[in-house]
């Protein structure tokens, strides 16, 4: 039925109706495509340019051989905690129910107690990939741009194509490679931004954002601009989390997810955390039943006390172990990383080394289009970083197909660069 007969019918005298008529109406046609690391890890697998564009999820027929290395897209081979594991054990037999022991307000209150929050400042969805695209369709359009850090996370990037924002990209700080909080406020002046994303720590870079800069950002961005602090890897580094700047009500959506430290990016979960009034603008794009294994998995998580320092001290040593024999063997590594993925310069087209270590049986990650000679690298188990080395090593003796200068001509760029 088309939008007019539809309008007709309703109530003339409801303008609240008609005004939830068309704000839903217009988060349907903005329909978006989520973009998710495991997506553009399989893209990039495939050389697909276009692929990287596009929602797909599964691996289909492409599944890597069993005994594949795979640090590509950033995931953590620990999996889930024990008692995580236990709990959707012990939910499963229930699963014919939608949520029969009020897991989603458990997992919600314990969430906002361990954070000074109140509960009405989380929302649940099934990973952070859901709230980062919902967040940039709500605050931006082909009038209110999107301001963001290149290199980072470019699933925000994607979400703008849909919105129809202009997407404006700060380099990052030369050297440090840290997040540039004052030029970022200037491009949002600039640029009439809805949002500015800040993604602590970054990805690809491992690099992180004090909370000085992010209060500073806060309190200078222009009014109308909110930050979409990213914060999916937080619980790896030493950054402060952003948090209890939504308990004092500032203008900012922080994202979380159980995907990384948390080993669940197949189980699902994360968190939109923010005030009631902002995360409402995210309704009308969808918010679909959470699976009970998942919501059980993400509250026995945040209740084992063990699991971020343990594994933050693993997953640590296995990265500074990995890139000091980088550095030792004459690699560069691009940023002081502080999570679970970092950047190496490899002087050479970055797709040519990821197809070599790809023959080889050791999967790592893509390139960005600003640094096309650069790969990222997801830290794995110390028997894959082993792995890892070895093919590394044969790969970068090897000469270089393509000359650097040829670069300009490869077909890089996953997303139309605005700016
Ligand atoms: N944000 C960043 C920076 C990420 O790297 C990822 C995944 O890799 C996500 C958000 C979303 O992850 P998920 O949808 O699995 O929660």
């Amino acid at each position: 039925m088309p939008e007019s007969e539809i309008l007709s019918e309703l109530p003339s005298k409801s303008a609240v109706r008609r005004r939830d008529f068309l704000r839903f109406a217009s988060a349907a046609a903005a329909a978006v495509p989520i973009v998710t690391e495991a997506a553009l890890a399989r893209a990039a697998a495939k050389d697909d340019p276009v692929l990287t564009g596009m929602a797909l999820h599964g691996q289909g027929k492409d599944l890597p051989p069993a005994d594949a290395v795979l640090i590509n897209a950033n995931e953590n081979p620990l999996g889930p905690c024990k008692t995580a594991l236990q709990g959707i054990v012990d939910i499963a037999p229930m699963g014919g129910r939608y949520d029969l022991l009020g897991e989603e307000a458990q997992l919600k209150a314990v969430f906002a107690a361990q954070n000074g929050l109140k509960e009405d400042n989380v929302e649940i969805y099934a990973g952070s990939s859901e709230p980062l695209h919902y967040s940039v369709l709500a605050f931006t359009s082909p009038t209110k741009s999107l301001v963001t850090a290149d290199v980072a996370y470019e699933a925000p990037w994607a979400a703008a194509m849909t919105s129809g924002a202009k997407v404006t990209k700060v380099p990052l700080v030369e050297g440090s490679y840290a997040h540039d909080v004052k030029a970022l406020v200037a491009a949002a002046k600039a640029n009439d931004a809805g949002v500015i994303y800040i993604c602590n720590p970054n990805n690809p870079t491992g690099t992180i954002t004090p909370k000085a800069d992010i209060a500073w950002a806060l309190e200078n961005k222009p009014k109308g601009t909110i930050l979409l602090v990213d914060e999916a890897y937080i619980h790896l580094s030493d950054a402060e989390p952003a948090l209890d700047y939504v308990a004092q009500g500032k203008d900012l959506i922080v994202l979380r997810t159980f995907s990384k430290i948390y080993g669940m990016a197949g189980i699902r979960c994360g968190f939109a955390v923010g005030r009631p009034d902002l995360l409402a603008k995210l309704k009308p794009f969808g918010q679909n039943a959470m699976p009970v294994t998942g919501l059980t998995a993400a509250k026995h998580s945040l209740l084992d006390a063990n699991l971020v320092p343990l594994r933050k001290k693993l997953i640590g040593d296995t990265r500074r172990d990995t890139i000091a024999w980088l550095k030792a063997n004459g690699f560069k590594v691009l940023g002081d990383s502080q999570t679970n993925c970092f950047m190496i310069e490899t002087g050479r087209p970055g797709k040519e080394v990821f197809a070599a270590m790809k023959e080889k049986k050791v999967y790592i990650g893509r390139s960005w289009a600003a640094w096309p000679t650069a790969v990222r690298v997801s830290v794995g188990t110390p028997e894959e970083m082993a792995k890892f080395k070895v093919a590394w090593k044969e790969v970068m003796s090897t000469p270089a197909k393509t000359a650097s200068a040829d670069l300009a001509e490869e077909p890089h760029t996953q997303f139309p660069r605005y700016s």
